[in-house]
């Protein structure tokens, strides 16, 4: 069943993107935008656009962006069709179903799910009744993973054979080499991607299965462990979490969600009846990761060897934790157990370890003051360089002197020079950026050819066009009496205080050859290092980071391929900004 692409206009047209973000948060209307807090990230000022005539919102914070349906499956977890019935519900449309009319690509995908389906039952089955699956199912029964485990995690058996899979299902080869689970061998004969493998699907967040994760029985002569699946059209390794299907109720529940690197520690976990545990599949996390999860919670538990997380991970996870406002903590097992292991071995230190997690810094610290010697001056100081090296890493400064007095008293050094320590290690934000040209004067006749231009080409232009581009008052009076009447000269001029029609005047005769684009991105770049110069004195990092991204759009601005896009995003940064000023 699918919704009639009919349906699915008239519903874009019918409700306004301003009320429906409007029915979850406070906006308030800047020029043409509508800016509010953004609800996928923690902030403090808006950067949350939303704009009528485009029917699409973007996020300058965190980079959300979409349509109405984009907004309603991301803000009440759905999928598109949930999406569309949720909003039909609303504004009380009638919505026809029919059993074509899907778009190509969703009828694709679920053609793809079902042959994941297929596979997903066909090896689950072989594991519980093949005989060739006896070594299998004994290794798993060692483990604790037979039985009402084997079923509810839908785990699977490939046989030792090369197209045992293909010869046995009803699938074209083209959709299992799709999905990632066979090819065509040199012989030009279909053959199984993964063999004499246990298998663990992988599901999306809504249940669907995506992918497999296998692995070898002990004593195999195939020296790689774990195979997984490869990417495919169906399955992105960064935006997949092994496990969420089944965890996501408990995670909002707990406000807490584990995070572990394998698919039997997932499992361990239910198994000890802790059941808010996922699982990257053979990647470090990502921010795809972080960003889906905090749909879920705001406390994350690392539970895997984070012993050599470096400074690399340590500034990452940092960063997320301000930028989501999630806290993340890392679980401190027994040594060489991993969660796997313990849920057969010892259950409740699996609960112990989990209770027990440390900050991240927290935990980077014992590590290095328990590797550390007090047993000599030399030694103090050293240990105690090298704990502020860690400290210096986070980039709050309060967080930064606090841990800074737990290193005073270890070492016996006077928890005042430490901070002093600390307070050097302050990176301070980049705020350099090229002022515009103090005599004005390029700039000036930059805003008149622009304003000649609206003249002659007012269509072409008008879209770039906004208040915030003019640095000199006169010009930008004459370009709101122009604005004002949609580029109609004559009204305009009737309308203009006297000096903004003489500037008026004076472009409408004007001898101007330019690109309208490339002239209007010049004003938008120019009023943009304007504005960035204006407000060097941001300390907040949520505006610190803001401003960063506007200067990396500064560089798209310069390539042809991504100029609209940026210069899109930048005219809307600068409306906020001049929003805010009011
Ligand atoms: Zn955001």
């Amino acid at each position: 069943m699918a919704i009639s692409d009919d349906d699915i206009e008239r519903l874009r047209d019918t409700v306004s993107l301003v009320d429906v973000v409007q029915s979850y948060l406070p906006l308030r209307r800047v020029g043409r935008n509508w800016v509010g807090l953004c609800p996928f990230h923690a902030e403090k000022s808006g950067s949350f656009n939303v704009r009528e005539e485009t029917k699409r919102y973007r996020c300058f914070g965190c980079g959300a962006a979409g349509d109405v349906f984009k907004f309603v499956q991301e803000i009440e977890h759905l999928d598109f069709v949930g999406s569309i019935e949720h909003l039909a519900n609303k504004v009380g449309m009638q919505l026809t179903y029919t059993s074509g009319g899907q778009s190509k690509d969703r009828q694709r995908r679920k053609q793809l799910v079902e042959v994941m389906n297929t596979a997903v039952e066909w090896y689950h089955d072989q594991l519980l009744h093949s005989p060739d699956a006896r070594t299998a199912r004994d290794y798993l029964r060692d483990r604790g993973l037979s039985g009402d485990v084997a079923r509810q995690f839908k785990i699977g058996w490939a046989p030792d054979d090369w197209d045992a899979m293909s010869k046995a299902i009803d699938v074209p080869i083209d959709l299992l080499q799709e999905v990632g689970l066979g090819f065509i061998n040199k012989r030009g004969r279909p053959q199984d991607s993964f063999r004499a493998r246990v298998m663990f699907p992988i599901f999306t967040d809504a249940g669907e299965p995506v992918a497999f994760g296998g692995r070898v029985l002990p004593g195999s002569t195939d020296p790689a462990k774990y195979k997984n699946s490869s990417e495919t059209t169906i399955y992105a390794k960064s935006k997949t979490l092994y496990g969420l299907n089944w965890a996501k109720q408990d995670i909002v529940a707990a406000d807490e969600v584990i995070v572990c690197e394998g698919y039997t520690d997932v499992i361990g976990f239910h198994r000890s009846g802790i059941t808010r545990a996922v699982a990257t599949c053979g990647t470090a996390l990502t921010e795809e990761h972080v960003r889906l999860l905090k749909r879920f919670a705001n406390k994350v538990v690392l539970a895997f060897d984070a012993d050599n997380a470096g400074q690399g991970a340590a500034e990452r996870f940092y960063a997320w934790e301000s930028k989501y406002k999630v806290q993340v903590s890392v679980a401190k097992f027994p040594d060489g157990k991993d969660p796997g292991d313990l849920a057969s071995s010892n259950p409740l230190a699996l609960a112990e370890a989990v209770k027990g997690a440390q900050p991240f810094l927290g935990f980077r610290l014992q590590r290095v003051i328990g590797a550390g010697s007090i047993a000599t001056p030399e030694a103090r100081s050293r240990t105690a360089e090298q704990a502020m090296a860690v400290i210096n890493e986070h980039p709050d400064m309060n967080v930064r002197k606090i841990y800074a007095g737990e290193v005073a008293s270890h070492v016996g050094i006077a928890a005042a020079d430490l901070v002093r320590l600390a307070e050097r290690g302050v990176r301070r934000p980049e705020v350099r950026v090229a002022a515009p040209t103090q005599s004005g004067g390029s700039r000036e006749s930059a805003e008149f050819v622009v304003l000649a231009l609206m003249i002659q080409d007012w269509d072409t232009i008008a879209a770039w066009m906004s208040e915030a581009l003019f640095a000199n008052d006169v010009y930008r009076r004459a370009f709101l009496a122009l604005a004002a009447v949609e580029g109609d000269l004559n009204p305009a001029l009737a309308a203009a205080d006297p000096e903004a029609r003489e500037a008026l005047e004076r472009a409408a005769v004007a001898d101007v050859e330019s690109q309208p684009d490339a002239e209007a991105f010049n004003l938008i770049s120019a009023a943009v290092r304007r504005e960035l110069a204006h407000r060097v004195k941001h300390v907040d990092p949520e505006q610190i980071r803001i401003d960063r991204d506007a200067r990396l759009l500064l560089e798209q601005l310069e390539d042809s391929t991504i100029s609209q896009d940026a210069a899109e995003q930048l005219l809307g940064w600068l409306r906020m900004r001049m929003g805010e000023q009011r």
